[in-house]
């Protein structure tokens, strides 16, 4: 097959999962075993490699058993209450939360701390249960408000002030409409838009690497909302944008003679899995 190949350069990790990856992978050289608080990353072949290396992965409910040992917290970051769980059990924290998150993590505890007293609410626009979003509302003692869509602004009481931040993932363009919905509401309603630079970036960027190419294999797990996000993006753009997670769910039927292919992938896609489906490619006859 005669086709052309090119991994987006500007995807693979983001820094925060960069650095998280780095310091699981240091402390195995000099440990057996590792405990992460939930996957470092959501993406299940990069897991696979790591969980070989020794990292395994606990919920909360298994970190709460440990006594005396070291566990993980990774970029997501997590609520006061983990760290108070750590204290009580003796445990180590390899602090692995990306320092964008932390930020935000104090801008939300602040801005709470500041507006509670004049009934203020805070609203974080992302994920239900999601592992970030959990650590944000930790930061207000579980009363910060999650809208996922402008179905959720029903859960918010207008006739008090608004505080709304975002989760680092989300699409901007949805945090702009769920903005500006609720300024309609509350035209003094404060509007943080914390979604990381990074994110914002790759958002823009693929948009053009999508419609600069003929077909698109977008690499991430399933599990990566992040992936799922950046996949609609592209789909959007162009129709024959396909999710895999591995070369062997790649359908040789989606290619044709002269296409030119472009890889990308989420901020949980890891370079080497884009370089692998590189590889897979050339084998087929890309160049
Ligand atoms: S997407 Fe941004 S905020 Fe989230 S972990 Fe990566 S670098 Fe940090």
């Amino acid at each position: 097959m005669n086709i052309r190949v090119e991994i987006d350069p500007r995807s693979g990790f983001c820094h925060g999962v960069v650095r998280a990856v780095e310091q699981a992978e240091n402390y195995l050289q000099y440990s057996s075993r590792l405990y992460s608080l939930g996957a470092i990353v959501h993406n299940s072949v990069e897991l696979e490699r790591l969980k070989k290396k020794g990292l395994e992965i606990l919920s909360i409910e298994e970190v709460a058993q440990l006594h005396d040992d070291v566990i993980l917290v990774r970029a997501h970051g997590e609520p006061p209450e983990t760290y108070e769980l750590a204290r009580r059990n003796r445990l180590q924290v390899i602090d692995c939360t990306c320092p964008v998150v932390l930020k935000l993590q104090e801008r939300v505890r602040e801005t709470w701390r500041r507006i509670r007293a004049s009934g203020g609410q805070v609203v974080i626009f992302g994920k239900k249960g999601h592992a970030e979003v959990n650590g944000l509302v930790g930061q207000t003692g579980g009363e910060a408000i999650v809208i996922s869509s402008a179905e959720d602004l029903a859960g918010i009481d207008f006739s008090r002030p608004v505080a709304l931040f975002s989760q680092t993932t989300k699409d901007p363009d949805e945090f702009r409409q769920i903005a500006a919905r609720i300024r309609e509401e509350r035209p003094d309603a404060e509007v943080y838009d914390t979604i990381c630079r990074q994110v914002v970036h790759r958002h823009q960027s693929l948009v053009e690497f999508a419609q600069n190419h003929s077909v698109i294999l977008f690499v991430s797990g399933r599990e990566s909302s992040n992936g799922k996000v950046l996949f609609e993006l592209c789909r959007g753009v162009n129709t024959r944008t396909y999710r895999v997670e591995n070369a062997s769910q790649i359908n040789p039927n989606w290619l044709q003679d002269g296409d030119f292919v472009g890889i990308c992938g989420a901020t949980s896609t890891p370079k080497w899995q884009l370089e692998e489906i590189f590889i897979y490619l050339q084998r087929l006859g890309g160049k």
